[in-house]
């Protein structure tokens, strides 16, 4: 064990610069007021260029958590590791959380820009401020620097292993614990690269409780591995950056993924060394999907599941108001019905409670995905399906947005077919598939020979002679029921049993397809003039 005095020495041959204390930084952040329940909490991704969906499911309850609660919600950009970051990874994240509807209060707001008085928020700008903190911990003798190799390390694992006890850099086996100052000048003088380590004083003997809000209450083992705090780049490790920011931005609740529960012991052991009060914390299982055949689960994976990526919404055209519909469905299953007795609501009216969390962890499943994204769909108005389907389209599908600003009202009408009245039509899942409902009705998209082939149940000779009946008595003026009654009329006329089986001919002839839309609704869409046309040239 060094002296005091020893550990204050060793402090300024390690960081001579470092000239602050950690009671200078903390000048500089001063506690927040917060109102009785009001809530602090960060979203804080790494820019690696990927947005997982489990993103903006977390993001998604921390906003929906401040705004019924009231209370500050932050963007913090994880940094440190430069080998996984990529150039406009932090754009990147603020669009792709902005596209739902997910804004912050503070933080990085852009590549290069933040809004807020608690920054820096990009941990690669805060290096000076857990230099000052290593040092604190240098001076009160909880870190120490650590010049082990990485062979070295491959040599006690091996040796361990042989023993048969715990592999890890703990107790005994942290060689560089209580190194003497002249080895550690030594070191220095010879340029030697070095990390910093805490210096546990936890024991693995020991329990202790904790309260984890999704959780409950957990019984956790002490942590006892000198981790390292600041890697020999200057880099702080997550686990060190993490009380620092947390507590220097007032946060109040964690709310994070669950890869981070086991690290808990060393994090409560570090809040306490550095002197910080320990934060509430939430561990969000990840989202999971069912595999092989159902028979197992397994987490929704970056590399195998497209619908993992943020970015497959966002070219599908997926309504987002659909996608976070369900994402608050996963959270709290309860979602739903709140949603049948709240129509037109929109999602973030729901009281979210993270005791209702699914602890095991929520699954993920497209099909029910696409399920409420179409269920939300069917809840717009024509001119919303337009205005939503034109600003995809503009992005990713320029055809269709020519087509739609050349035919606005036309447009309008097709997306209104079968919109009002109590069966509304629901085929919509992502706008992305307008196409489908555009095709029908625009010459240059529709197939040039009908899709669906009728020739066995009506001849070619008898399909002709039901049209030719047919446009005689087609008028665009009759009603739903009278147009009805014509069909019928002209079924019985030519000796068909079914009234069906004449309006599949006129649905073939008009669309091509023996499946569409309304057929009474698709020609008042459509007007005289091309129901006319199609018919005549399928009539040839
Ligand atoms: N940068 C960490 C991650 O992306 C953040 C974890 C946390 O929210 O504390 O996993």
């Amino acid at each position: 064990m060094r002296t005091p005095e020893e550990n204050i020495q060793l402090a300024n041959m390690l960081f001579p610069e470092v000239k602050e204390t950690p009671e200078d930084i903390e000048k500089k952040y001063p506690k927040r007021e917060l109102k009785k329940g009001e809530m602090v909490l960060r979203f804080a991704p790494s820019p690696t260029g990927f947005l997982h969906i489990g993103s903006v499911f977390v993001s998604l309850i921390d906003r929906i958590l401040t705004n019924q609660k009231g209370g500050t919600f932050i963007l913090r950009i994880e940094d440190t590791d430069k080998t996984r970051e990529v150039e406009g990874g932090i754009n990147m994240i603020v669009k792709g959380l902005e596209g739902f509807g997910i804004s912050f209060d503070e933080g990085m707001t852009g590549d290069d820009k933040s809004k807020g008085e608690y920054g820096p928020y990009l941990q690669s700008k805060r290096l000076d401020i857990y230099k000052v903190y290593a040092k604190d911990m240098i001076v009160n003798g909880n870190a120490y620097p650590c010049f082990i190799t990485e062979e070295e390390l491959g040599e006690i694992r091996k040796k361990q292993e042989e023993m048969g006890v715990r592999t890890g850099y703990y107790g005994n086996w942290a060689k560089w614990r209580n190194a003497s100052l002249e080895e550690i000048q030594q070191k220095l003088n010879n340029g030697e690269k070095f990390a910093i380590r805490l210096y546990s004083t936890g024991n693995m003997e020991n329990s202790f409780k904790m309260q984890d809000l999704i959780k409950g209450n957990v019984t956790l083992r002490e942590n006892d591995v000198d981790t390292i705090l600041l890697k020999s780049d200057g880099y702080p490790t997550y686990h060190f950056a993490h009380p620092i920011d947390d507590t220097l931005m007032g946060i109040t609740l964690v709310t994070r993924a669950d890869e981070w529960f086991a690290s808990l012991p060393l994090h409560v052991e570090l809040f306490k060394k550095l002197g910080f009060e320990l934060p509430q914390y939430c561990h969000f299982s990840p989202l999971q999907k069912l595999d092989n055949e159902g028979k197992s689960r397994r987490k929704l994976s970056k590399r195998k599941d497209p619908e993992a990526d943020v970015q497959y919404y966002i070219d599908h055209g997926y309504p987002k108001e659909g996608v976070k519909e369900y994402l608050l469905n996963v959270a709290n299953s309860n979602f739903y019905d709140w949603k049948v007795q709240n129509p037109g609501k929109i999602s973030t009216g729901f009281v979210l409670k993270l005791e209702k969390f699914n602890k095991s962890g929520a699954l993920f499943d497209i099909v029910k995905l696409d399920d409420m994204c179409k269920d939300y769909i069917a809840t717009l108005t024509a001119q919303q399906v337009y205005d939503m389907a034109l600003e995809w389209a503009e992005v990713y599908n320029k055809n269709i947005a020519e087509l739609l600003k050349n035919n606005r009202e036309y447009c309008i009408n097709i997306f209104n077919i079968e919109r009002e009245g109590n069966k509304i039509r629901k085929d919509l899942v992502k706008f992305e598939d307008i196409s489908t409902q555009l095709d029908i009705f625009f010459d240059e998209l529709l197939e040039k020979e009908p899709v669906d082939d009728i020739s066995e149940k009506v001849s070619k000779e008898k399909q002709v002679e039901i049209l030719k009946e047919y446009i005689q008595v087609y008028d665009t003026n009759d009603d739903q029921t009278q147009w009805f009654e014509k069909v019928k009329v002209l079924a019985s006329k030519l000796g068909y049993e079914k009234v069906g089986d004449v309006a599949m001919v006129i649905r073939v002839a008009l669309t091509h397809r023996t499946k569409s839309p309304d057929l009474y609704q698709v020609m008042k869409v459509m007007g005289k003039e091309k129901v006319m046309q199609r018919l005549e040239k399928y009539i040839g």
